[in-house]
């Protein structure tokens, strides 16, 4: 047996082959091996036995909006990690925008860094935007180690960074093809938005009416079809219409490189349940009805949606008024995503496997990290959840770590408490005791 600082040790470890008893060996905060359950302890090493709960690998969640700086009173680097750790997620991608300044520079990038450097309790990574205006820069971000760059296709809600036009999009997208990068996209079209009954007020009915899915099929159709003439790779995000799987299947089968993800919110919350005024519930795209999650499930089971993030998208509380259409739209669910996601999912009768599939190792391998995070396999970083999957919680918002503690899960029981998450060998949270921050600054392999 190899030398190891410390061992951990489940009856049910989640590995890329299936879930086993393993004893899995840790030196320099990397996984040297995974060996059988009753696998001799090396003299020396410190053995964590954990006993009957899962041990997994941490979450990768590429799809967080942290806000800082600049608007660091809705959501900070800080709080953020924190909610992200006690969620069992040890690896966050920040998107560019809601910060000021928005990640749309190299300068800008290194504000972010610097800010996120000494407060990240998890490992951190950055997006790139593209803007109508900063096509020049999009090289020497990617050079700088972003994981790729998104886009809105309609307005978002952020004066700072305005959405690309056909044309524009097409710019950017060649460009980014140009040096093999990614493109990630918020997929909702102007037109049929602004051609959608804008009534306004508390209705979720409304609300739901006027960001019909016709907007998301019709992005996506073209997006596909620049992607299949500029042979770029494209990724949608944070699909909720169902009609557009049609023809993600159908790009697939056809070779134009396309993924997609979607969020706990969709898969778990449905449009028939939203209160009247209940702003936590708003997103664009919005939470749709139960017949269209059935659909997403499927997706999901069969690949044809490759990941799950959260998409974690918080404001201050005032800004969650009454009226659907000017609340800001975003949930915000790093430290419950695990949890709402596994218990969905159990009742639907998949397996944590599939969970860690869609939330880690795809997620791993959609920003090119995958052969550092998202398994427990040796090589990889020693990042783990603890998990009772069996147990229950009711959430309570006052138990919440993100900044501004306004939940759509209050009150709902949920399968799935993360007992420790470990960062590269280190236990970060443990029965809800924070270490320092340890998390670093990841870049896009080169
Ligand atoms: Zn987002």
């Amino acid at each position: 047996m190899s030398d190891a600082e410390l061992v951990l040790r489940s009856t049910r470890v989640i590995t890329p082959e299936g879930t086993r008893a393993a004893t899995v060996t840790v030196s320099a905060g990397r996984i040297t091996a995974v060996l059988p359950y009753d696998a001799e302890v090396p003299a020396g090493s410190r053995l964590e036995d954990v006993g009957d709960h899962v041990l997994l690998p941490g979450l990768v969640d590429t799809h967080v909006h942290v806000n800082d700086p600049g608007r660091t009173e809705w959501e900070g680097f800080w709080t953020a990690t924190r909610a992200a750790a006690a969620g069992g997620i040890t690896t966050l991608v920040d998107m560019p925008l809601n910060s000021l300044p928005p990640t749309t520079t190299v300068d800008n990038l290194r504000v972010k860094q610097e800010v996120a450097a000494d407060k990240a309790h998890i490992d951190v990574g950055f997006w790139g935007g593209a803007l109508p205006d900063n096509v020049k820069d999009l090289r020497p971000l990617h050079d700088a180690g972003v994981f790729g760059f998104k886009a809105f296709l309609s307005p978002s809600g952020a004066d700072e960074f305005p959405h690309l036009d056909q044309d524009q999009l097409d710019r950017s997208l060649a460009e980014i093809a140009g040096f093999g990068g990614l493109l990630i996209v918020h997929a909702e079209d102007p037109h049929h938005l602004a051609a959608a009954p804008q009534h306004g007020g508390p209705k979720y009915a409304d609300f739901l009416a006027s960001r019909p899915r016709d907007a998301e099929d019709t992005a996506i159709t073209n997006l596909i079809a620049q992607a299949r003439r500029l042979h770029a790779r494209v990724h949608v995000l944070h699909l909720s219409s169902s009609d557009a799987l049609p023809l993600i299947r159908a790009a697939r089968a056809e070779g134009v490189r396309i993924t997609v993800e979607t969020c706990p919110h969709y898969l778990t919350l449905t449009a028939e349940e939203v209160p009247d005024g209940a702003s936590e519930f708003k997103c664009c795209p919005p939470i749709r009805e139960a017949a269209n999650q059935d659909l997403l499930w499927e997706a999901l089971a069969d690949g044809t949606i490759d990941c799950v993030v959260t998409d974690h998208s918080p404001s201050t509380a005032d800004l969650k008024t009454d009226d659907f259409a000017t609340a800001w739209g975003g949930i915000s669910g790093l430290q419950l995503s695990l949890s709402a996601t596994w218990t969905e999912a159990r009742a639907r009768g998949y397996g944590l496997e599939d969970v860690v599939r869609w939330m880690s190792a795809k997620t791993a391998a959609l920003v090119g990290l995958g052969a550092r995070k998202g398994a427990i396999a040796p090589g990889h970083d020693a990042d783990f959840a603890v998990l009772a999957p069996d147990e229950t919680f009711t959430v309570d918002p006052a138990g919440l770590q993100h900044r501004n503690r306004v939940t759509a899960y209050a009150g709902k029981t949920l399968h799935g408490v993360v007992k420790s998450t470990w960062l590269r060998g280190e236990r970060i949270v443990h029965d809800g005791e924070f270490t320092e921050p340890k998390g670093t600054l990841l870049a896009r392999p080169q």
